[in-house]
């Protein structure tokens, strides 16, 4: 296990194991921590078992369900007009499984076409325009940027402390500012919210391939993207 990862078992065990009087890793919390830290199971248990003896572990690897078949087993009111581009799972696939779909559920959301009239503003107007067909606009370039993140996101957090319950209620965002809002709110009483996002980042990988909203030129980083688009407004 990494650092941040043994850190994150130190943190658990401190606040929730320590808590009941007879600690037992169920295959329910085994679950959730290897979610939450994107470590193997097999990892976790074994460090748990040498580390945090105190707690017993009654329930065999192999009968731990790793929710591989998170779609499968509960139909999900998923986007099916928008096919989750399988060179972005590919490019995924050393996240765990139950990370991947929340993460491709999130990524679903965000392609997912907004209504004209997004961006809930009564001002929409500026040169910087929405690249994604939801009307929105801006005149500030940092702005225009944060927005077109909003659709094509490049950095995923995914709440730790709240994905110990089922993955329904799981806390993902692509915007930091508000994840530390998230943090600082839910979670302020025990957590700087820093720490909390540390935690909780996911090692997500963008698409790489990107075509120019306005004239399909292709580049290659998101950076290079941006730059070249811009172009077309300045
Ligand atoms: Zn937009
Ligand atoms: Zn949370
Ligand atoms: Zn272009």
């Amino acid at each position: 296990l990494t650092t941040r990862q043994q850190e994150f078992v130190r943190h658990w065990y401190e606040t929730l194991a320590q808590s009941e009087s007879f600690p037992i890793l169920s295959n329910e919390t085994l679950s959730a921590l290897a979610t939450l830290t994107q470590a193997h199971p097999q990892l976790l248990i074994g460090y748990i078992n040498k580390e945090y003896p105190s707690i017993s572990s009654n329930t065999p690897f192999s009968h731990i369900p790793l929710r591989t078949g998170l779609d499968k087993q509960s139909p999900q009111p998923r986007d099916t007009t928008i096919p989750i581009s399988t060179a972005l799972s590919a490019a995924n696939a050393h996240l765990l499984p139950a990370t991947l779909a929340l993460v491709e559920k999130h990524i679903a959301t965000c392609r997912r076409p907004r209504p004209q009239t997004d961006g809930r503003r009564s001002v929409n107007t500026g040169a910087y325009r929405c690249t994604f067909g939801c009307n929105y606009a801006t005149c500030r370039r940092f702005d225009w940027r944060r927005h077109e993140e909003t659709h094509e996101p490049q950095e995923i957090w995914l709440c730790t402390l709240c994905a110990h319950t089922p993955t329904d209620h799981a806390f993902i965002v692509s915007r930091k500012d508000k994840f530390l809002k998230h943090a600082k709110e839910v979670h302020g009483r025990g957590w700087k919210p820093e720490e909390v996002l540390d935690l909780s980042r996911v090692d997500f990988r963008p698409r790489s391939e990107l075509a120019c909203g306005e004239c399909g030129s292709l580049s290659r980083t998101w950076e290079e993207r941006c730059r070249h688009v811009v172009g077309h407004f300045e």
